[in-house]
């Protein structure tokens, strides 16, 4: 590989998280990561049989759909993860929502810890929130009332937008700002899947009491992690 074209496929891995660029449908059939805590772990802002079904069936449902559709299409075979969701124009509605669903409920997983473990956001991560959104209080309020008013089933996202600057932005279905035809793009560094299923054995339709308990449980050592990487 020469070294310009070496250079930007870095660059393009980089921006992904690690997941995804080591998970390939090429010799292997996509397959389920463990979380990285128990499903208890995370009460009382999200209880342990939420955790199992959504981690257990439906993350792994997305798993086997998208399985599925690797098998019928060798244009998908050999592709990373990540390859599919920035092309996901290119194929058809199965591919969008379960590559997009095995992406986002990956990336979920990560962003969360137990609520001793969640460390605290870096300094450059706070100042950012600062010059965006005037505080983090003010950050939380337009990030719950984004996930709030995301109608029907999605996701809601703090990105890193092509300008290096934080931005909030929602997405339908299992969509998310990777996707080339998505309406706001950048990378992703908070997601919060405001799915029925993320929630509702616990707070049933108060998707409003979830998106504020959520934030005991984020890992925001981690999103500043993932922040430092998309703004490199
Ligand atoms: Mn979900």
């Amino acid at each position: 590989m020469k070294p310009l074209a070496l250079a930007l496929a870095l660059i393009a891995t980089s921006a992904l998280p690690a997941f995804a660029s080591s998970d390939t449908a090429k010799n292997a059939a996509f397959t389920l990561p463990a979380l990285p805590y128990a499903t208890d772990a995370l009460t009382p802002a999200i209880d342990k049989q939420t955790m199992e079904i959504h981690h257990g069936k439906h993350h792994q449902a997305y798993i086997n759909n998208l399985n599925a559709e690797v098998e019928k299409d060798s244009k998908l075979q050999g592709k990373t993860l990540g390859d599919i969701v920035t092309s996901v124009s290119k194929y058809g509605p199965a591919v969008r929502n379960n590559a997009g669903g095995h992406w986002n409920h990956s990336f979920f997983w990560n962003i969360m810890a137990p609520a001793a473990k969640t460390g605290t956001p870096s300094p450059e991560l706070s100042k950012a929130i600062d010059d965006s959104f005037g505080s983090m209080d003010k950050f939380k309020e337009a990030f719950e009332k984004a996930g709030a008013g995301q109608f029907g089933s999605g996701w809601v996202w703090l990105i890193v937008n092509k300008n290096k600057k934080l931005e909030i932005t929602a997405t339908p279905n299992q969509d998310n700002p990777l996707m080339n035809d998505a309406k706001v793009k950048g990378t992703p560094i908070i997601g919060n899947d405001v799915w029925e299923h993320a929630y509702y054995l616990t707070y049933q339709n108060k998707r409003a009491d979830y998106l504020k308990n959520w934030w005991s449980v984020v890992n925001w050592a981690k999103v500043s992690e993932n922040y430092a990487e998309a703004v490199k």
